[in-house]
């Protein structure tokens, strides 16, 4: 395992930081374990780290669940040079005390005010530096990739989720909420593998990203690990092109540049194909299988005499009881179920007809699906030339990054966002999104 010792605090440099994490770079090349790598490290509350001791238990600290996750599970599902590469450095508390007294004002204030690099911890994760090099990276999160099945959803829902995606009704009910201007960019035009189409979903993440200056969370561009706003477009240019370049030249290169790797990689493909089939029933489909688990439960459990008075109302999605238990995966599980899902001699479910013995399965696929509804794509590019020659596209041109466990109890409030979009959804002026993959007999 790699020592963060061999390395100074002051060859690192901040980068960005999450709710849970922080992220600096390498700067220096004088060593192979380190070159071209990011570290991530947990931070704490600020309130917490006050209250908890010097230091934490006796005992060996778990690698980040993040690094099993992806190794053990994420692999068996996406390429590997299609994956960061991901590994456990050892810690020090006096190394990492003056990495943040060197850092900590280069951090927004915001943040600051909240919380701080975890001085306890003694193991970090080192990942491939996809935006630090010197090159654009290009951060998509594309969404929600399908249509659903019409089988699961109810009289009320069936006629508008078919005919507009997850996403665009999403994003009418956050424009609605906080008069923030609606996005065109529609995912299954990314995720349709038609070139037109893709030029369209680029142009429309570009203007998003331009109207809400750099703050919609669907497109993020670095240049040099630099992050980019509109204003500093130029930046995105190589270095022989005219600095006064006209915006719509630079929006126009950026489309040529980027549409090349889209249409060449696997990876949006992998990603739709992964999501539709692990939510084949639709969170309406789940929520029914749940309650017909867990009245059959009921039936079968219960003491006809007491039945009146034990009948519980129905439990909430993925909301533990007496009845039915839904634990949260554990690594194994999920390094089970996708050798499962991933073996070519696995059982057919049929999923238009789904069964209480096959709930858990259910459960653990939407989980999986919604990590790939939820993680980013980096696309590593040449800076811009206004009249495009083809860019050097390779297969670790594209990286899907953010693949993180999701939790058991996040399935009820995704069944009542999805209630929320669906009823906010019913009067508005509907839009039509083309699902490319469909197949033809679940229209
Ligand atoms: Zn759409």
């Amino acid at each position: 395992m790699a020592n963060i010792l061999e390395t100074a605090p002051h060859d690192w440099k901040y980068v960005s930081e999450g709710g849970a994490t922080i992220v600096f770079s390498y700067t220096r090349s004088a060593h192979s374990d380190f070159d071209g790598m990011v570290l991530r490290l947990r931070k704490i509350s600020l309130k917490k780290s006050a209250t908890e001791g010097p230091d934490n238990a006796c005992g060996e600290e778990p690698d980040d669940p993040t690094i099993e996750y992806q190794t053990k599970c994420m692999q068996g599902l996406i390429p590997p040079e299609h994956l960061p590469r991901l590994q456990t450095v050892h810690l020090d508390r006096s190394w990492l005390e003056e990495l943040s007294r060197l850092h900590n004002s280069t951090r927004p204030e915001n943040r600051r005010a909240k919380d701080e690099i975890d001085l306890k911890r003694k193991k970090g994760v080192l990942a491939t530096d996809l935006v630090g090099g010197n090159w654009l990276a290009v951060e998509i999160k594309p969404k929600w990739a399908f249509l659903p099945s019409p089988i699961h959803l109810s009289e009320e829902t069936r006629s508008i989720k078919t005919q507009t995606c997850r996403f665009c009704m999403h994003s009418h009910l956050r424009a609605r909420g906080s008069q923030e201007e609606i996005t065109n960019y529609c995912p299954l035009d990314l995720f349709s593998g038609d070139k037109t189409r893709i030029l369209k979903a680029i142009h429309d993440l570009w203007d998003a990203w331009v109207a809400s200056n750099a703050t919609v969370n669907n497109l993020k561009i670095f240049a040099r690990g630099k992050f980019v706003t509109p204003s500093e477009a130029h930046v995105m240019l190589s270095e022989n092109e005219a600095a006064g370049e006209e915006f719509s030249v630079i929006r126009d290169a950026f489309a040529s540049a980027l549409v090349e790797p889209l249409l060449r990689t696997p990876v949006l493909h992998i990603l739709s194909d992964l999501q539709r089939d692990l939510d084949a029933l639709d969170i309406e489909g789940l929520s029914r299988l749940w309650r017909l688990t867990e009245s059959s439960a009921i039936l079968n459990q219960t003491n006809p005499s007491q039945a009146s008075e034990s009948v519980p109302t129905s439990t909430p999605l993925g909301v533990t009881s007496r009845c039915i238990q839904a634990p949260d995966p554990t690594i194994s599980d999920w390094i089970d179920f996708v050798h499962n899902y991933s073996s070519p001699d696995k059982p057919t479910l049929d999923h238009s007809n789904p069964s209480p013995d096959h709930l858990r399965y259910y459960i653990l696929a939407y989980l999986l699906s919604a990590t790939f509804k939820d993680c980013s794509v980096i696309v590593k590019l040449d800076f811009l030339q206004s009249c495009t020659t083809a860019s050097n596209v390779t297969p670790n041109s594209v990286t899907v990054i953010d693949l993180d466990p999701k939790k058991v109890d996040k399935l009820k409030d995704w069944e009542k966002l999805d209630q929320e979009i669906v009823r906010t959804y019913a009067s508005a002026n509907k839009k039509t999104c083309i699902d490319a993959w469909k197949s033809p007999n679940t229209t």
